[in-house]
């Protein structure tokens, strides 16, 4: 975990080596109190417009993105939607965001899901996705490397994609109904679901590596940090330990 201008979050490797600006943001540096507290970008529940504005230009000024960080109306499904000069002004319902534009951040709002930051460093592109277990089985994750093969004419094998903090299976147990639409999926993969009880364990991050790779990437352009956010609760909110009442955190990525 790094610190910058009092914020903590965590950068990958991966994507640390190409240069691109990234940061998968904790809950720690912000200006919100709680439940929200502190670092809080989520404006649904009753979080102040103040609060999240001041967060939105901490994490602005703490790592030098010039504009506001575009975002999409999360709903757990698969749309992805395309960020170009076009679109700017929309807010989308959809649950990950790709464009070509320099300078442009693009996030989405996790707390437990699993955010997950991609980079064409061929095409020059970026991609943040949400996925939670719904679009992680939806394969929210490879709806998104198409989507970027479509419009940018992407190859998965360049691509380098980061999975942050989420909820690990530590702390993840699911119902009987989820963990049949997981093996529908991933199958019998016992590093995405691990029968517990009358339900299973699911490993989210693990079963976004299989979609990345179902998708074409290369096992070592992906980065995967095992970071629970609910066993690491005073840094990350995580929606199950604080809940349902809590305040969401921003991963983002942005082409200089
Ligand atoms: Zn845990």
């Amino acid at each position: 975990m790094q610190t910058t201008n009092g914020i903590k979050y965590i950068s990958s490797n991966l994507l640390e080596r190409t240069g691109v600006a990234h940061a998968f943001l904790s809950r720690v540096g912000g200006a919100s109190s709680a439940p929200f507290d502190t670092l809080n970008f989520d404006d649904r529940d009753a979080d102040t417009k103040e609060n999240i504005a001041e967060n939105n230009l901490r994490v602005r000024n703490a790592f030098g993105i010039a504009t506001p960080v575009a975002t999409v109306n999360q709903v757990h499904g698969k749309t992805v939607f395309l960020l170009d000069p076009s679109t700017t002004d929309t807010k989308a319902e959809a649950d990950a965001i790709i464009t070509r534009l320099r300078g442009v951040a693009v996030g989405v709002l996790t707390a437990d899901c699993v955010p997950i930051l991609v980079l064409d460093p061929v095409r020059e592109a970026v991609a943040a996705i949400h996925a939670g277990w719904k679009g992680t089985v939806k394969l929210i994750a490879k709806e998104t490397v198409d989507a970027m093969r479509a419009n940018f004419d992407s190859d998965a094998g360049d691509l380098v994609a980061a999975i942050g903090p989420h909820i690990g299976p530590c702390c993840y147990t699911v119902g009987a109904e989820v963990a049949d639409e997981f093996r529908r999926e991933f199958g019998e993969n016992p590093a995405c679901l691990e029968p517990d009880g009358t339900g299973a364990r699911a490993d989210l991050g693990e079963a976004n590596v299989s979609a990345l790779l179902s998708a074409g990437l290369k096992r070592e352009n992906i980065s995967f940090d095992p970071v629970c956010t609910s066993c690491n609760n005073s840094l990350f909110f995580s929606y199950r330990k604080d809940n349902g009442r809590t305040g969401r955190q921003l991963s983002f990525i942005a082409l200089r």
